[in-house]
């Protein structure tokens, strides 16, 4: 790793509603806590699409979008134990709590009253570095490819922690919406020897033969019943309706999770699709219990993602990407030093 730089290129929200603009900016110098990190992919979240469009109405302006970070260590502040220049690092969407506040204290650090939020209320990783605080830095010490690994870190980690709060006992478990998250939750599922039933757009043949290449035993359109009753749904799809039809699959005492942080509006359903003990829950954030679970057990499975790689200045297009649906998997973007690497050393890094 070269010196560190003062100035770095930066896809940057000056205005939610507006497109990003390609700037270059300054290259932050970590505080005690945090290590600072060249960034060498970050995925592409549906949740930035959220923030771009103004259905997250706090972010901090200017911005730097993007929390499935993946690049290596640079600096390191003071304070910091245990990650050292060079160590392959994720951040992810938590980027900071006090750990003080009283659902900290409790163990529900996901919840905590001063969180920030990488990309959101922090800057983030389309650039190409950043800081982050080194409670929210896990180590990855196995990465083979900086663009597969990034969607572990939202799409991977929240879909983690949607999936063990789906319950034990799960034998058969819905996923409306095969997005990024889906794609990679479906691989832990069926490694865990359960059945997954895919939901998509009705009509779209192509997500659904993704599913059923990954494992599923079932996969069509939301619009329609699962050929068995479940155990069990996620739903990663920011659709309302949704809520009320993986409640009527589901059966008795099974549980319907809702994974996103923006979801329409959910129509009024009768009590009996709720009733015999169904449990209807979100989840919000992760806990740094769930990223250390989920990043080791990723690479055991192994979890595959399927990614779309952009240039770091074609985030506007791989948002766009993302929002007309146009591609199967995670969008990714890559950082001009990584792209020379791999120009340099072929494939096999
Ligand atoms: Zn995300
Ligand atoms: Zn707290």
């Amino acid at each position: 790793m070269n010196h560190i730089p003062e100035m770095m290129r930066a896809m940057v929200l000056e205005a939610q509603g507006e497109p990003l603009q390609e700037q270059t900016v300054p290259v932050s110098m970590p505080a005690p806590e945090q290590v600072l990190i060249q960034i060498h992919a970050c995925g592409v979240c549906r949740t930035d699409l959220h923030v771009l469009d103004g259905d997250l109405t706090d972010p901090k302006l200017p911005l730097i979008l993007g929390h499935e970070i993946v690049g290596r260590v640079a600096a390191t502040g003071a304070n910091v134990e245990g990650l050292a220049r060079g160590d392959w690092v994720g951040v992810p969407w938590l980027g900071y709590t006090d750990q003080t506040c009283r659902f900290c204290q409790r163990g529900q650090e996901n919840l905590c009253e001063q969180a920030k939020f990488t990309g959101y209320t922090l800057d983030g990783g389309y650039a190409e570095y950043t800081v982050a605080h080194q409670r929210y830095t896990f180590p990855m010490p196995g990465v083979t490819d900086a663009a597969e690994a990034a969607p572990l870190l939202c799409a991977g980690l929240i879909g983690y922690r949607s999936y063990r709060l789906a319950g034990d006992h799960v034998e058969r478990l819905g996923l409306y919406g095969f997005g990024a998250a889906a794609h990679i939750i479906a691989q832990v599922a069926v490694d865990q020897g359960q059945e997954v039933y895919a939901f998509t757009r009705p009509g779209d043949d192509e997500k659904q033969a993704f599913a059923r290449d990954l494992g599923a035993v079932w996969a069509g359109g939301s619009d329609v019943q699962p050929p068995e009753a479940l155990d069990a749904a996620i739903i990663f799809a920011p659709v309302g309706p949704l809520v009320p039809a993986a409640l009527r699959a589901t059966i008795k005492g099974g549980t319907v999770v809702c994974a996103g942080i923006h979801m329409s509006d959910i129509p009024s359903f009768p009590y009996r699709i709720l009733w015999e003990e169904r449990v209807l829950r979100s989840v919000a954030n992760l806990t740094r219990r769930d990223g250390e679970e989920f990043l080791r057990l990723a690479p055991q499975i192994p979890v595959k993602t399927d990614v779309h790689r952009y240039p770091l200045t074609e985030a506007n297009a791989a948002l766009e990407d993302l929002r007309a649906g146009r591609f199967t998997g995670a969008a990714v973007l890559v950082m001009p030093s990584y792209q020379q690497k791999e120009d340099e050393e072929g494939d096999a890094l």
